[in-house]
């Protein structure tokens, strides 16, 4: 017996857009189960927000789904330098015959905005955690946190990043620590934005400024959220200094581009990692989001990645009757090899390429950066792969 076709284990925004594209594209019913999900909903979006790249093919899938878009800025310049070197690279999205690269949405909002496009009798939502799972032939029980259970015919693992379920119905992950820690945080500068993104590279290590607006209504644009990388023991240091030393630093890392730096708002660190799990199914069960990939946000990929998974599990469950039929998921994770493995190469190679000052891979990096403003076959391979198109 079974009380749902299919568990969603994991509320944040990959298990919100697996959901919605299940609840839109197929009859079965869902069950969403995460212990933060209503308070997740609640936070105030302000200034200190979290922000994400969604890329161009991302905006268009979500906006397939019926999901609208909460207000966002569009990417459509992006420069791409290295600090104290000539490798300067400029891409305009017109010159790809695009009208954006993609947008910058708050993470909460996009959160809210799935969230409230799922209002269906097919949904259930469960506020607790999941256990243990009890493996069947024919179907899953999941033991829960409020002590009660339930069975399914398909869990689908969307606990992120750190996914403990995944490991216990037998997924296995290769892991690289990249000793870097991820700063972020939301400045204000004294120039607009222009709709112009800037990813710059610098001796200590990436660092990545993306235009936003923590005020839709006031329309603010000259806000930017910035990603910070850095070697893990200089971030703690980075991390005590004050509000003015921190701004000094980071202007003399990212220079004037956008005029001086006038406010920065609360600062969050992410201790940087590749994890990506060997397989993306098991018997009745498949992994989503950061709990099949987590990466290294130097090239805002993670999300983005996370829709591609969506998008194939939906195709892939659209002509079952069975959701947790093996063929059906056998397809997912055969759709998913190419470019998981290509946007993990790209990502991991970039880190490497971009996080050195070793002289030879310096000198490649800037050839490679001015080969790159130069040529259009390159940039259009790289605008593909990183919009979602390739
Ligand atoms: C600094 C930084 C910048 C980034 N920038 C970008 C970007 O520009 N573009 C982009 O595409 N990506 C970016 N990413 C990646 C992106 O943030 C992640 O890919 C995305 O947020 C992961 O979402 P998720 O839903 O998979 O995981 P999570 O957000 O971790 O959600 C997992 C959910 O599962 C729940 N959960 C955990 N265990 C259980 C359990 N046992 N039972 C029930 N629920 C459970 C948790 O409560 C949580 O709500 C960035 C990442 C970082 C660190």
């Amino acid at each position: 017996m079974t009380d749902t076709d299919i568990v969603i284990i994991g509320g944040g925004i990959a298990g919100l857009t697996v959901a919605k594209g299940i609840v839109e594209q197929t009859d079965f019913s869902v069950t969403l189960i995460d212990s933060k999900l209503e308070a997740n909903m609640r936070r105030p979006v302000d200034f200190d927000a979290r922000v994400i790249a969604l890329a161009k093919r991302s905006v268009e899938e979500i906006r397939r789904w019926g999901v609208t878009l909460p207000e966002s800025v569009a990417i459509k310049h992006i420069e791409v330098s290295d600090k104290g070197a000539a490798g300067l690279c400029e891409l305009s999205a017109d010159k790809f015959g695009l009208t954006e690269f993609g947008e910058v949405v708050a993470l909460q909002r996009l959160g809210e905005a799935l969230f409230s496009s799922l209002q269906t009798s097919r949904l259930k939502r469960i506020t607790t955690s999941v256990e243990n799972i009890s493996v069947s032939q024919n179907n899953h029980q999941l033991h829960l946190a409020n002590k009660s259970s339930l069975n399914c015919k398909l869990v689908i693992i969307a606990d992120g990043g750190r996914s403990s379920v995944s490991q216990s119905l037998g997924f296995s992950y290769q892991q690289t620590a990249y000793q870097q820690t991820a700063i972020i945080c939301n400045v204000k500068m004294s120039e607009r934005h222009e709709n112009k993104a800037f990813e710059r590279f610098t001796a200590n290590g990436p660092l990545a400024f993306l235009p936003f607006t923590s005020s839709p209504q006031e329309n603010t644009k000259n806000e930017y959220s910035v990603v910070w990388t850095i070697a893990k023991d200089q971030a703690d240091r980075l991390l005590n200094l004050s509000d003015g030393h921190f701004i000094q630093q980071l202007q003399k890392a990212f220079g004037y581009r956008k005029g001086r730096i006038l406010t920065v708002g609360k600062k969050d660190a992410f201790p940087l990692a590749l994890r990506h799990a060997d397989r993306l199914i098991q018997h009745r069960s498949v992994v989503v989001g950061n709990a099949a990939q987590t990466l290294h946000p130097i090239a805002g990929q993670g999300f983005n990645l996370g829709v591609r998974d969506a998008v194939s599990l939906v195709d892939a469950l659209k002509p079952v009757a069975d959701p947790g039929a093996f063929d059906a998921l056998n397809i997912y994770q055969q759709t998913r090899k190419a470019d998981r493995s290509n946007t993990i190469g790209l990502t991991d190679s970039l880190v490497t390429l971009f996080s050195t000052s070793l002289a030879p891979l310096r000198i490649a990096r800037n050839i490679g950066l001015l080969g790159m403003n130069v040529s259009h076959s390159v940039q259009s391979q790289f605008v593909k792969q990183t919009t979602g198109f390739n």
